[in-house]
Formats: C-alpha cells, sequence, structure tokens
C-alpha cells in the first residue's frame, strides 16, 4: 500500500469525511485490521479564505505548495487536495513537488463519464463555478458540459457553503434552497448534479432528490484508496 498525503483543513469538517472515507475503503479492500497509510497536513482555513477572497491565487498556490512539499518529506507518495476550490491552484502545486497529485476534476470526469452522463449541473463554490479551472477540465478532458446556476444562486450557494458547512453547520432552509438550485439545473437539462464542494454532501444526500448526485468528495476519496491499492 502506498502512503497518501492528504492535503486537508479546507475546510476540516469535509476533512474529517476524507480520513473517514479513506480508511473504510482500505478496510474493506483488505480487510482485518488493515487501515489507510496516510499522512495529513491541515491547514488554517482562515487565512486561505482570506486569499481566495482577495484574489491572491498566487500566495495561496505558495501556501499549499509549502505545504505538499512538507506531505512529501513525510513520506507522502501521493498528493489528495480535499477541496475543489483550491485545484484553481493546482498547477504550482505539482511544480512544487516530485509526487502525482490525484486531481478531484479528473476522479470526477472519469466517474461522471462511465455513468454515461453528458451534461452535468456544477454546484460549488463560486470560484469552482465561474471560473474556468474546473469545467474546462470536464469539457477538455471528459467531453462533459456544465451547466451552474444564475448569479443570484451563485451567491446563495456560496454563502451557505463558507457561513454555515465550513463551520459545520447544516441547516434545513439552506437545504431547501440548495434543492431549489437543483431542480433548476434539472429542468435546464442536466441529467446528474455534481457536488463540486466537499462539503454540500452534508446538506444534500441522494434521499432529498430524484436527481442522480456526484459528491466529489466521496469519488475523490475512493479514487485516493483506488491509486494506494493498485500496483
Ligand atoms: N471545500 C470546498 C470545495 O470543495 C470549499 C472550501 C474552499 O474554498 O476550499 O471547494
Amino acid at each position: 500500500m502506498k502512503t497518501l498525503g492528504l492535503l486537508g483543513g479546507m475546510s476540516w469538517v469535509s476533512t474529517l469525511g476524507y480520513y473517514s472515507a479513506i480508511n473504510q475503503g482500505v478496510s474493506e479492500a483488505l480487510g482485518g485490521l488493515h487501515s489507510a497509510r496516510l499522512v495529513l497536513y491541515s491547514v488554517d482555513f482562515h487565512d486561505i479564505e482570506h486569499l481566495q477572497r482577495t484574489g491572491d491565487w498566487d500566495g495561496s498556490g505558495e501556501q499549499l505548495a509549502q505545504a505538499a512539499r512538507s506531505l512529501e518529506r513525510a513520506g507522502a507518495e501521493g498528493l489528495v487536495l480535499c477541496t475543489n476550490t483550491m485545484h484553481r491552484v493546482a498547477d504550482a502545486i505539482e511544480r512544487a513537488v516530485d509526487m502525482p497529485l490525484l486531481h478531484i476534476a479528473d476522479a470526477a470526469g472519469r466517474r461522471l463519464q462511465a455513468a454515461g452522463i453528458g451534461r452535468v449541473g456544477l454546484l460549488g463554490t463560486r470560484y469552482t463555478m465561474e471560473q474556468d479551472f474546473y469545467a474546462a477540465r470536464l469539457a477538455d478532458r471528459f467531453g462533459i458540459e456544465v451547466l451552474v446556476p444564475p448569479g443570484n444562486e451563485r451567491e446563495q450557494l456560496d454563502r451557505i457553503i463558507f457561513a454555515e458547512l465550513c463551520r459545520g453547520q447544516v441547516l434545513a432552509d439552506s437545504r431547501a434552497c440548495c434543492l431549489g438550485i437543483m431542480d433548476a439545473l434539472g429542468r435546464r437539462g442536466a441529467q446528474a448534479m455534481l457536488l463540486a464542494c466537499t462539503e454540500i454532501g452534508l446538506l444534500v444526500e441522494p434521499s432529498h432528490t430524484s436527481l442522480p448526485l456526484y459528491d466529489t468528495a466521496r469519488i475523490h476519496a475512493a479514487r485516493a484508496v483506488e491509486w494506494a491499492l493498485q500496483g
């Protein structure tokens, strides 16, 4: 089994889910007392969120690159960046280390493609919904068309993520709001919803909707397990 390097804390709430899902996956695959071999570097999200809000992507890229180097020095062989948004600076992180970065959008794209989904509704932070780094990767590498909510709904989602979910608050009103946004995307032709924020799976689950849900946090954790155990 290879050693995974988890770069988390963005937010710590979703990193908890990664730790649990990766260990669960290894336990199911190997049985007995097996558990994942991993190193975790958890950032102070206060600092990273400030850099996001001020548009300092070079600064956040440098901070996460340093953290990735620490993980590599600690023995990590493959990097799992436990957030969708910060894949905005995946190139800077990849340049800083020798180990591969297991890109969250590639894991999601592969899963959607295998399910025959060509048009997906994307829910995430405003950075993930509005900037090109995520949707363009899904389109270019996997031929998947991405639909995002209109501006006012993107603002609502972004507020729910940062003001509630990243602080561990899961509220019924926000769930109803999110389900309304998803329904509208479904009416526009989205075949499924990509939960492209690692906290949204805490708010909406398959039992809440008839739309197929693809939770990037779970898909990414499963990809990490597959990678750690292969060859
Ligand atoms: N965890 C979230 C994501 O998957 C949002 C927090 C962040 O901005 O990193 O995008």
